[in-house]
């Protein structure tokens, strides 16, 4: 099945895209996370969304929990690596599940803080975002998790089930939020910050101030996935991804909104946002089935 439109990303901008797509009767698939996002559940206090006041991020997620239901609207958990234009259609990939749409919405928030040294250039060569997508490389292989998030627990449990040896290095800032860590017995948990992911052709190492642990594979699991990094041919400012007034990009057909797009990092520009790029994205749409109705 073809999509008409796929949203990667759950937070305000990804479910406010996809209810206004949804409106406009779009076949549309969301791709995101069963809480929504992390940066919504962990705020303490919202008091800048309109008619919403002095709110935690556990109530406004459960609203919106509620209207996204209310229009039949479900997350699809697969994490999406990598986002291929493939001229009139995208093709969405998830470890060996590939998905199939017309556009694409990237609204994947984004990651504070700098990629660690060498995550990038070694990305495909031993560092993955996804370790249950890639987890069948690594069978009997020495792995490295270097989690952001609560998620990533999961993520090293699973991996410790086929890899001859597991690290887990813990990233989390707030110490408040995250001290129980439910790591499975047999995982080697490292606290203490890496300095640099190093190998030749594919990744061997991971350093540290004083030590270096043997890999063959490091995952990087974060909130957000880099934009650049997620759609090949993306051209971004900075850490954001480029977009005009109208949230296109300049991959005709790809529209993005929210953090990813640039600041001010808020809930309301990110549903609103959300808003312009699924009206813009049904817009294109309507050209699409003009041209081809001419053609044929
Ligand atoms: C502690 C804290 C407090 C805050 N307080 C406020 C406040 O009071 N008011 C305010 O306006 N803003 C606040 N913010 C900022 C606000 O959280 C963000 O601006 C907002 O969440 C951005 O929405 P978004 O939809 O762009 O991205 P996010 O909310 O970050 O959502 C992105 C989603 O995309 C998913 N995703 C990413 N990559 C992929 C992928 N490859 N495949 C599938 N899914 C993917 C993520 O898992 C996540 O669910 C706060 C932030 C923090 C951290």
């Amino acid at each position: 099945m073809i999509y008409d439109i796929a949203i990667v990303g759950s937070g305000p901008a990804g479910l406010s895209a996809a209810i206004n797509a949804k409106i406009r009767n779009k076949k549309i698939v969301l791709f995101g996370t069963e809480n929504l996002s992390n940066k919504l559940t962990v705020a303490p206090s919202i008091d800048n969304y309109l008619g919403f006041f002095d709110i935690s991020g556990e109530e406004l997620k459960d609203k919106f929990q509620k209207h996204i239901e209310s229009l039949d609207i479900e997350i699809n958990t697969n994490k999406i690596t990598n986002v291929y234009a493939m001229g009139d259609y995208f093709a969405l990939m998830s470890g060996e599940n590939m998905f199939e749409a017309k556009t694409v919405i990237i609204a994947t928030g984004i990651q504070y803080g700098k990629p660690i040294k060498g995550e990038e250039e070694f990305l495909g060569k031993g560092v993955g975002y996804c370790a249950t997508c890639d987890a069948p490389l690594y069978k009997g292989k020495r792995v490295a998790i270097i989690g952001y998030n609560k998620e990533s627990e999961e993520e090293a449990n699973f991996l410790n089930e086929i890899a001859s040896k597991t690290y887990f290095i813990p990233m989390y800032k707030n110490e408040g939020l995250y001290r129980s860590v439910n790591i499975d017995e047999g995982i080697e948990i490292i606290k203490e910050k890496p300095l640099e992911i190093k190998g030749s052709k594919l990744v061997d190492k991971v350093s540290f101030k004083h030590k270096n642990i043997d890999v063959d594979g490091v995952f990087v699991i974060k909130d957000s996935s880099s934009p650049k990094t997620l759609v090949p041919g993306l051209e971004s400012h900075g850490a954001h991804v480029k977009v005009d007034i109208n949230m296109n990009t300049n991959i005709p057909g790809c529209f993005a909104c929210g953090d990813c797009a640039g600041k001010p990092y808020s809930y309301i520009k990110s549903a609103g946002q959300g808003q312009i790029a699924a009206l813009n994205a049904v817009a294109y749409l309507e050209k699409l089935k003009k041209n081809n109705t001419k053609t044929e």
